[in-house]
């Protein structure tokens, strides 16, 4: 950051007054510009015992196959987020939406929101963000296709349940290690 969004002016990195971490702060209007986490809402869609995945066709990880998920907008609920991400990316709607999983990607500054749902019907087709969807068995997941460690990570812990049909919700955190 270089200039104020408030005023135009310019900004520096300090640590304010009362605080511990470095801000930009404006030297003009004082204000204190803060950065937090971004929140992610996605879905695990599931269709008599498959699970809807798509194909991402945009950057990042173009090609790779991915969960319907997106970036929180300013006013959204997380539910609602989940449910607008899975229209926009598989044109699909849901049922039964239940909470799933909470990523913590602390070195990417991001918190994913998971939710296991049923989709309502088969009438689902890609969307701009997406090149082809298909459904899979949990044995045919492309486990080396997958776009990122959160979807992969949270993918594997459903495959777990699976075996004993019990889907507790889950709080995890992805090491930089494993990002990829
Ligand atoms: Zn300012």
């Amino acid at each position: 950051m270089k200039f104020c969004s408030a005023c135009g002016g310019p900004v520096e990195l300090k640590i304010p007054e009362g605080d511990d971490k470095p801000r930009y702060v404006c030297q003009s209007c004082s204000t204190i510009h803060y950065s937090n986490p971004r929140m992610v809402a996605g879905v695990i869609p599931l269709w008599q015992g498959k699970i809807l995945i798509c194909k991402r066709a945009i950057e990042p990880a173009l090609g790779t196959w991915t969960l319907p998920a997106g970036y929180l907008e300013n006013g959204e609920s997380v539910r609602a987020c989940a449910i607008r991400e899975t229209r926009e990316e598989a044109g699909a709607e849901l049922t039964e939406i239940i909470p799933y999983a909470m990523i913590n990607l602390p070195f990417i500054d991001q918190v994913y929101f998971m939710y296991r749902a049923m989709l309502q019907d088969t009438n689902f087709q890609p969307g701009f963000e997406s090149s082809e969807l298909k459904l899979v068995s949990p044995e045919d997941i492309p486990w080396q296709q997958l776009s990122f460690a959160s979807i992969r990570e949270v993918l594997k812990h459903y495959c777990d349940d699976l075996k004993t049909n019990q889907f507790p919700f889950r709080e995890f955190s992805i090491k930089p290690e494993h990002r990829y």
